[in-house]
């Protein structure tokens, strides 16, 4: 299948800055993640549009940006599709080679040239929050009839047994 996404994985190239203290490199970029499906749970995400910088403060090479983009997927409890918009500042440790002692921190950069696609991409993924509501009071699906209790009630409510009272009845 073909895809016009190739040239946004152009290496971010640093050999220069990591060389340089006092420097700096611009990051402006907008990604297009059309994979992401793949993740599961029916995402979709916007062109995410990145912006910050890197700098060799002298010993430290710091990557800053901000992502700003809308992502949509099914609310957790009625499965209606729902968009949230996310604006998030990520702040990464750059080095050349895993020397350090806590390496996890660290994004190692081989070769000089920084893979900000990919990068951008685990980014989000990470930070995406776990639960998805379209409402904090959304009221779900009836899980017997499967109506969507948001848009008025079915005839269900009324037969549903507190287990608690169900096992009292049966004692009885
Ligand atoms: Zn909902
Ligand atoms: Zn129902």
């Amino acid at each position: 299948m073909p895809r016009m996404s190739h040239m946004q994985h152009m290496p971010l190239e640093l050999s220069d800055l990591f060389v340089t203290p006092g420097s700096r490199v611009a990051v402006a970029e907008c990604f297009v993640f059309d994979d992401l499906s793949a993740e599961g749970e029916n995402l979709t995400v916007s062109p995410v549009t990145v912006r910050g910088e890197v700098t060799n403060t002298g010993g430290l090479v710091e990557l800053t940006y901000t992502a700003d983009f809308t992502y949509s997927k099914p609310c957790d409890r009625c499965l209606r599709e729902t968009e949230k918009s996310m604006s998030h500042q990520f702040i990464h440790t750059l080095a050349r080679s895993a020397e350090h002692e806590d390496s996890d921190d660290i994004i190692v950069v081989t070769g000089g040239a920084l893979d900000l696609f990919s990068l951008v991409r685990d980014d989000i993924l990470l930070e995406l929050p776990v639960r998805h509501l379209c409402s904090e009071h959304c009221a779900g699906l009836c899980p017997k009839c499967g109506q969507n209790l948001n848009e008025g009630q079915c005839g269900c409510r009324s037969d549903a047994v507190d287990p608690r009272m169900a096992v009292l009845d049966t004692l009885l």
